[in-house]
């Protein structure tokens, strides 16, 4: 179902990315490259066949969960509204365990690794979220109450959403920047000044940012990517890197409190220093 939902909607994301492709060429700012772009378009492939792969079993273990429901939700406008705010709190949590975990990091970090942004940005993914454990935040939803196909329906919707907001083309959207995630407030997710680092982490509603205290508004131009940049295209490498440092790191860390660190502590505490967005 997510699967033909984001398919489907393929034909809008491409000729979003032309339409931004040819805006941006002709006003001699374009941040296109082919390299990017091409790892952008592997990097989607390679995250839609791990995901693929993973589908049959977690839909089995969220039926599983969703059997044992503490809410019976009667479909309809309320069930739907408070799916929408439930999935988008979810998302905000799983986003920002996905900085501040290093073996979540290892996956997210592949997002963040270009220092380009644009519409193509979006399809930056790694194959390796199913095993970064990202799924284990859609659980809560099916036990309330929720059905396993609204939760991935609406965590497709999520990413669908967040798609229109990596981009420079829009500066601010007026009165909806207090209450969505727009592409200024992603820009500043995706940017690696000291003081956009870690920052903005919204799926659609960037209340949660304000609610959390993680909420940084633009105000200097962003620098997009690593703080310790990775100069690759290589989609292998770009997938893999992070998980090879921190199993290296891990390793070499002497005691289980220090290993453990290397792999559940924030990036920053990585004993080479990693490819964290955080200063270290
Ligand atoms: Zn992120
Ligand atoms: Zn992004």
């Amino acid at each position: 179902m997510e699967k033909y939902l984001l398919l489907g909607l393929a034909p809008v994301f491409l000729g979003c990315i032309a339409f931004e492709f040819l805006y941006l060429r002709r006003r001699a700012m374009n941040s296109y490259s082919w390299a990017d772009v091409s790892s952008n378009a592997a990097l989607a492939l390679m995250q839609q066949a791990g995901s693929l792969l993973v589908a049959a079993p977690l839909l089995w273990l969220m039926q599983r969960i969703h059997a044992h429901r503490l809410f019976e939700l009667a479909p309809g406008w309320t069930t739907l509204a408070l799916l929408v705010v439930a999935q988008d709190l979810a998302y905000y949590w799983q986003h920002r365990a996905s900085h501040r975990i290093r073996w979540m990091w290892a996956s997210h970090v592949t997002h963040h690794s270009s220092p380009r942004l644009n519409l193509s940005t979006a399809f930056r993914q790694s194959l390796t979220y199913p095993l970064s454990g990202v799924w284990l935040f859609s659980l809560p939803l099916v036990w309330i109450g929720f059905t396993p196909t609204q939760v991935v329906t609406m965590g497709a919707l999520n990413l669908a959403y967040q798609f229109f907001v990596h981009t420079e083309t829009v500066r601010s959207l007026g009165w909806l920047e207090a209450v969505m995630n727009t592409p200024s407030h992603h820009r500043v997710h995706h940017a690696c000044n000291e003081r956009y680092l870690d920052r903005n982490y919204a799926g659609i509603f960037i209340v949660w940012d304000r609610l959390f205290g993680t909420f940084t508004p633009e105000r200097e131009r962003c620098v997009y990517g690593l703080v310790h940049p990775l100069h690759s295209h290589n989609p292998l490498r770009l997938t893999f890197h992070e998980w090879i440092a921190m199993l290296r790191d891990a390793r070499l860390a002497s005691g289980a409190r220090a290993r453990l660190l290397q792999l559940f502590g924030p990036p920053e505490r990585a004993l080479d220093g990693g490819a964290p967005m955080a200063p270290n």
